[in-house]
């Protein structure tokens, strides 16, 4: 068997063993959350510590010179604009489309219409309260321009060290774009530091195909601390239907829409790059974290994808916390869903308040474990506002109401997490059209 099968494998079973544990030996229906939580702490510490812990150590140093590497790759600068342009169009159209299709979701299939809010209040209440959702929403932007604002502020920092020691992504992929355009205007006196970078790529590269294969043990553990902690009947159930709804909209986006763009696009079989790119998705899966899976995208992309070396180091490193399709297609689903369960009906204007908002807010939210749940606060607290402005004393949504939601949001992001990376691996893909290796590209991933 080929190592990289051997590997796939592997991590796959670690996945479907760890369900099984978490299910079958963990969890206990009677317990309560707190109790459930206490014992699956130790194996979550250990998940963390095997695999998510050394992925995330890596993001920082591995965005910096691959995207330093990938700008120098592209020779002219004014190569880059166009790029970065493209890039940007893909990750807005795909993001669009995605929310598009949550609202379409639905609105057809109406998750919410037969919820008997009155009965799930407690629960909800409690749920929103334990999991400090509340306090988390109150420290994170109340709104899209504060959202913005801090976006924006994060891109421009003042130190550049503080904003690595903060794991800020965005702030070092704008300066390693900067770098790399000056090291590229230096010319032949910049050859060395370009040299460096490239050697110091190989280097990462060598350390994420190490950490891979530590993959199938700490996906075990991950999964069978998550699964142990919540559960699988939960996903059957009075939210049964919401469920259906994103993830059959995640898989529409994943399965039909992103590869037809791909093939058209692209002139690539879509499916074929699926299957290339199963580490990637597997990786994301287990962990939730778009950041956490960046260093493996990368990888992945360059080594088995086709991608050419300055898009898989490129879009991949800005996609991480800018292109969020699967975040977007869920809060869609999530708002509508608590509307239609609160009894509130939606206009048409109020649902376009939600399209833009869903994709502002997963633009906003970082490549982390259940950010999606957070920024879903300002499209909630957006369509309230719209709601009060055509009718002062129109009955509001209330934040609590996310409680309702919380118990199966582990297993969503999961979910939602897999297709924003794969939205990732596809404009690689894409970008690899307009920006090709060329003759003289060293090529350090594939060594
Ligand atoms: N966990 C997601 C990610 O890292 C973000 C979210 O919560 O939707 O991509």
């Amino acid at each position: 068997m080929r190592k990289d099968t051997l590997l796939t494998a592997l991590i796959l079973l670690g996945l479907v063993a760890g369900a099984l544990v978490g299910q079958f030996v963990l969890y206990d229906p009677d317990a309560t959350r707190e109790a459930l939580a206490q014992s699956t702490a130790g194996l979550q510490t250990a998940g963390d510590l095997i695999f998510i812990r050394p992925l995330r150590m890596l993001i920082i140093p591995l965005v910096f010179v691959s995207v330093v590497s990938g700008v120098c790759a592209l020779g002219e600068p004014s190569k880059l604009g166009l790029v970065g342009g493209a890039t940007l169009l893909y990750f807005a159209g795909t993001t669009l489309v995605a929310v598009t299709l949550g609202l379409a979701i639905a609105t057809a299939v109406q998750p919410g219409a037969g919820i008997d809010i009155s009965l799930l209040e407690n629960t909800a209440r409690q749920g929103f309260a334990e999991e400090n959702v509340a306090a988390k929403v109150q420290s994170g932007p109340g709104g899209l321009g504060d959202a913005f604002l801090a976006l924006v502020e994060g891109m421009v920092p003042s130190n550049i060290l503080k904003a690595a020691v903060d794991g800020n992504i965005l702030a070092i992929v704008l300066f390693a774009i900067f770098l790399g355009v000056a090291l590229t205007l230096a010319g032949k006196a910049a050859q060395p530091a370009v040299a460096v970078i490239e050697a110091f790529l190989a280097g990462f590269m060598k350390i994420v195909g190490w950490i891979m294969w530590l993959a199938p043990i700490g996906v075990f553990l991950i999964i069978a601390a998550r699964v142990g902690q919540t559960g699988l009947s939960n996903l059957v159930g009075p939210l049964g239907m919401y469920i259906l709804c994103v993830v059959g909209g995640l898989l529409i986006q994943g399965a039909v829409v992103l590869p037809l763009v791909l093939w058209v696009f692209g002139r690539t079989n879509p499916y074929r790059f699926l299957l290339q790119m199963r580490k990637v998705i597997l990786t994301a899966f287990s962990t939730a974290s778009s950041s956490a899976t960046l260093p493996v995208t990368i990888e992945e992309c360059r080594r088995v994808g086709g991608c050419s070396k300055r898009a898989a180091t490129f879009v991949p490193a800005l996609g991480a916390t800018v292109n969020m399709n699967g975040t977007a297609l869920y809060e869609a689903v999530a708002v509508l869903f608590l509307f239609q369960a609160f009894g509130i009906e939606l206009t048409m204007a109020q649902q376009m308040v939600i399209l833009v908002t869903a994709t502002l807010a997963a633009v906003g939210a970082p490549g982390i474990p259940g950010a999606g749940i957070v920024t879903m606060a300002i499209v909630i607290n957006a369509v309230n506002s719209s709601l009060t402005a055509i009718a002062p004393d129109s009955p509001q949504l209330p934040l609590w109401t996310i409680g309702l939601i919380l118990g199966v949001d582990r297993f969503l992001d999961m979910c939602r997490t897999t297709l924003n990376v794969f939205g990732d691996c596809v404009g690689a893909r894409l970008i690899t059209r307009i920006a090709p290796d060329e003759p003289g590209d060293t090529t350090p991933m594939l060594a």
